[in-house]
């Protein structure tokens, strides 16, 4: 028997650009790295995986800034939402990354891990015991589980 998942949908602020995905994401992480949040202007960006194929489009066109040679950001030209990463997946082939707060249910897509921990924000920590990577996921060495300051740096309290 084939697993139904419910169809997701979103879409930018002003409501000009909506989409659609169907099936399964293949992963929903907490991603720090440089780039994204450049792009969204927020301390940490929450990331939502499809691929290409599995995904609609709706309303007006979204508009690109091609962040690095490959790399799609997809915007609302209209109000200014950040929309989605697009570019090459690997095995996956190409596949888009939807920000998650542009989902109309974003509840229903929850994290399992951060990304590019090493270049978060070094106040901005979430506390959580999920594995934090040093780059893209299970692509990369994990670091730690939970918020950096639960490791040794405790020993650096002051005596009482
Ligand atoms: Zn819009
Ligand atoms: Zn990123």
């Amino acid at each position: 028997m084939v697993e139904e998942t419910a169809p997701m949908s979103g879409g930018c602020m002003c409501g000009a650009v909506r989409y659609e995905t169907t099936g399964e994401t293949f992963g929903v992480t907490h991603c720090h790295c440089h780039s994204c949040r450049k792009h969204n202007g927020a301390p940490v960006v929450t990331l939502a995986g499809y691929k290409a194929d599995q995904v609609t489009f709706s309303g007006d066109q979204r508009s690109f800034y091609e962040s690095s040679p490959g790399v799609g950001r997809a915007f609302c030209a209209t109000c200014g939402t950040p929309l989605t990463w697009e570019g090459d997946g690997g095995d996956l082939g190409p596949i888009l990354e939807f920000h998650i707060s542009t989902f109309d249910n974003p509840d229903a897509l929850v994290p399992s891990s951060h990304a590019f921990y090493p270049e978060r924000i070094q106040w901005f920590d979430v506390d959580d015991s999920l594995p934090r990577y040093e780059g893209f996921s299970e692509d990369s060495p994990i670091l730690c589980h939970g918020p950096a300051d639960h490791g040794p740096a405790d020993q650096d309290s002051p005596p009482d």
